[in-house]
């Protein structure tokens, strides 16, 4: 069902008046790694909102390599989540992780995000399948290209052909990257599906200095959008300091992608 055998035009969702995929401009997927405060995440819903940024991205519920780490706010971050996005005219996406919040998640996000830990969870991919929100598919941490397409086909297979996938980065011997960004997959991706792909810039690479020129090169490859952690304060984030960036930087990054985030002439 994800095969452009089966279908060939691009599949291009509309969510709420947001257009993602074939024709499309590309979209900016931007927000902070976990939702943590009703002033941080008014304070960037706000600033990205006016940026013109329509995706408001926070996660409630977070997998995190500790059990001791910050696992998010829960059901609270949901509420504040799609409350702030609703209010600054943003679409929100979070991750479930669980088979058991997908109603709940589905409830108040616009978009279900699958996060790469959870791309072999079948049954959660079965879950999300039959909710009737569009699904956010993570590449699973060293899933391969064919690996990932099958995750999307078992959201497919249970009626739900909103999906898009994201390519966010994938585990090798490399140690000054957290992640590989793997940008034939999203060429391949591309070609072989009629999906929206989209890149994760920011777990792919790990480090600020990195997201501009890897942003460039996934818009290069035909990326239908690029996914950003932005925090007002990076430093004191409960999760991901190291590689959010802050108001000063989107600025230069949002800046510095601006003519290819741009609809080209003449389409
Ligand atoms: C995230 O986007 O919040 C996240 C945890 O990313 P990934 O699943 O790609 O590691
Ligand atoms: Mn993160």
């Amino acid at each position: 069902l994800v095969s452009r055998k089966v279908k060939s035009e691009d599949t291009v969702l509309d969510i709420d008046g947001v257009r993602i995929g074939g024709d499309a401009p590309p979209i900016i997927v931007a927000g902070p790694c976990s939702i943590e405060s009703e002033e941080q995440m008014e304070q960037t819903a706000a600033y990205l909102a006016a940026k013109g940024v329509k995706i408001l991205r926070g996660g409630a519920y977070k997998p995190r390599t500790s059990p001791y780490g910050f696992q998010g706010m829960g059901v609270d971050g949901l509420i504040l989540g799609s409350r702030v996005a609703k209010e600054h005219g943003m679409l929100f996406v979070t991750e479930v992780m669980d088979t058991r919040d997908v109603e709940i998640v589905a409830e108040h996000a616009d978009i279900l995000q699958v996060g790469a830990r959870n791309m072999h969870n079948f049954a959660l991919l079965r879950e999300v399948g039959r909710a009737r929100r569009p699904v956010l598919l993570k590449r699973g941490l060293s899933a391969t290209i064919e690996e990932w397409l099958y995750a999307a086909e078992y959201i497919l297979s249970e009626g739900n052909s909103e999906v898009i996938l994201c390519e966010r980065g994938i585990r090798t011997y490399e140690k000054w990257t957290r992640n590989t960004l793997d940008l034939s997959a999203v060429a391949l991706a591309k070609q072989e599906t009629h999906l929206p792909v989209i890149v994760d810039v920011t777990h792919a690479a790990g480090r600020r200095d990195l997201l501009i020129p890897l942003a460039k090169a996934a818009l290069a490859v035909g990326a239908d959008g690029i996914h950003v952690e932005v925090h007002p304060s990076p430093a004191t984030a409960l999760s991901d300091n190291e590689q959010q960036l802050d108001f000063a930087g989107y600025d230069k990054f949002s800046d510095a992608l601006s003519t290819l985030l741009r609809q080209p002439v003449g389409v």
